[in-house]
């Protein structure tokens, strides 16, 4: 059984594309986060990033670079955020890659992305285990 995105992408259930080409499509989220939130997505299904093979990838990311900057002209935003949530513990509700575009207007948009501070973290250990 094939997922929602899978189904979109066969054109199965509607959605409104903004962008298509052979291994991408770009179509309005359902939600409107806010005006012009957008779903940049491969046609490959893959569950997330992790997955993803690295020409479909770096053609995906330079899709979303391309459409951030239409929807931010067509739509006078003034900032964009571009998410990615990977696995359901990020967020992630439908197991098909896809970017977030997310145009912003001002501080008092729908969608709101703090960072806070959490407990203090040992930097020399953390960065010998990442290195
Ligand atoms: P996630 O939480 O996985 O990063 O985001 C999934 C997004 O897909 C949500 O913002 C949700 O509104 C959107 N979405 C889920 N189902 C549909 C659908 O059938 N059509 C469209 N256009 N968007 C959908
Ligand atoms: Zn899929």
């Amino acid at each position: 059984m094939s997922c929602i995105f899978c189904k979109i992408i066969d054109h199965e259930i509607p959605s409104s594309v903004i962008y298509e080409d052979e291994s991408v499509i770009a179509f309005l989220d359902l939600s409107q986060v806010t005006k012009g939130h957008t779903l940049v997505v491969p046609k490959k299904h893959f569950a997330n990033i992790l997955e993803c093979d690295p020409d479909t990838l770096a053609h995906l990311i330079q899709v979303t670079q391309m459409l951030a900057k239409r929807i931010m002209e067509r739509t006078h935003a003034n900032g964009v955020n571009i998410l990615n949530n990977t696995h359901e513990a990020a967020g992630q509700t439908v197991m098909h890659l896809h970017f977030h575009i997310i145009p912003r207007y001002d501080e008092k948009d729908a969608i709101q992305i703090e960072f806070h501070e959490s407990e203090k973290q040992n930097l020399e250990e953390l960065c010998a285990l990442l290195k």
